[in-house]
């Protein structure tokens, strides 16, 4: 069943990008009951100017947090502002949007390395790591809040309620790599979001029990700057399919990877 998203939202890397429309959208297509905290590495710099224009277009919707996904210092002074602004509330949604990709071709040789490898793993996945952990307490708190209708008490996780949406991406893709590797190799970002999937299913089995959903999403290939100037789809569409998808999402989707219009991609 698919209801309106609501409650308090944490987009990561949210100043450019996915990142930057999915806050707009939810600044635009949710009531009053909607807090939006965007994540953002520097705040104050030019490359948030487009997130602050966002801001003030929604008085009092969203409130703009600094975060750096690879380092944990930051990650935990997000999460204690975010904790202190939300009070006794609790966190309905977690997006980890954030992420950086490298090349990553394996000839010649020397184009990819150690530092690549580990840069692109500490981002896109021990920053998502860190900061589900660290926002646990938080998301078991929403979802304590809101307990399901009765006749709703099969179906008791969704978006709405208590969620981690992590973005994932069709080229990590084990099944599907046959496909897609002549295209893009990437070793890098490749092997960081098949890890991410991994994370995935692992706190979707884990956080079952504190009925908090956790979902991986390919939002199709994005004209970004990741996805640069060819890609089929504007980030709108990606967005609009994306949101769609999450509000419908459900116990059977925790620990999948689907994609923007909620087709199931194999592991
Ligand atoms: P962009 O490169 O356009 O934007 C990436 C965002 O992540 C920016 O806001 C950037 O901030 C932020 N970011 C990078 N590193 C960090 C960090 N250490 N801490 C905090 N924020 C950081 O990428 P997209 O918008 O295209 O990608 C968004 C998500 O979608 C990613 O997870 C990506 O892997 C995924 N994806 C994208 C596809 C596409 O075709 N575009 C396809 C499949 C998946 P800053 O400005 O500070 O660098």
């Amino acid at each position: 069943m698919s209801q309106r998203l609501e409650g308090n939202v944490v987009v990561t890397g949210s100043n450019r990008g996915i990142g930057l429309e999915l806050v707009k959208q939810l600044a635009e297509g949710t009531g009053e009951e909607t807090h939006i905290y965007a994540g953002c590495r520097a705040p104050e710099g030019t490359g948030a100017e487009a997130l602050r224009d966002i801001q003030t277009q929604y008085p009092g919707k969203i409130t703009i947090i600094k975060l750096d996904m690879s380092d944990e210092d930051s990650i935990s002074a997000a999460v204690q502002e975010v904790n202190k602004q939300i009070e006794a509330g609790g966190l309905n949604l977690l997006i980890n949007n954030a992420a950086i990709n490298q090349p990553g071709p394996l000839a010649p040789l020397s184009a990819t390395g150690k530092k690549d490898m580990m840069d692109v793993y500490e981002t896109n996945v021990v920053g998502p790591f860190l900061i589900a952990k660290m926002f646990l307490p938080l998301l078991k708190r929403a979802a304590e809040m809101s307990s399901p209708a009765k006749d709703m008490e099969e179906e008791n996780m969704s978006c709405r309620r208590s969620a981690i949406i992590n973005i994932s991406t069709v080229i990590s893709s084990i099944h599907k790599c046959p496909e897609t590797f002549a295209q893009v190799q990437m070793y890098p970002y490749r092997v960081s979001k098949a890890a991410l999937n991994m994370l995935t299913r692992c706190q979707s089995l884990d956080f079952k029990r504190h009925n908090i959903l956790v979902t991986a999403i390919h939002p199709g290939w994005v004209r970004t700057e990741m996805g640069g100037s060819e890609a089929v789809l504007s980030t709108k569409d990606s967005v609009l399919g994306m949101l769609t998808i999450m509000s419908s999402l459900g116990n059977k989707d925790s620990g999948m990877l689907v994609d923007w219009q909620g087709n199931t991609i194999p592991w």
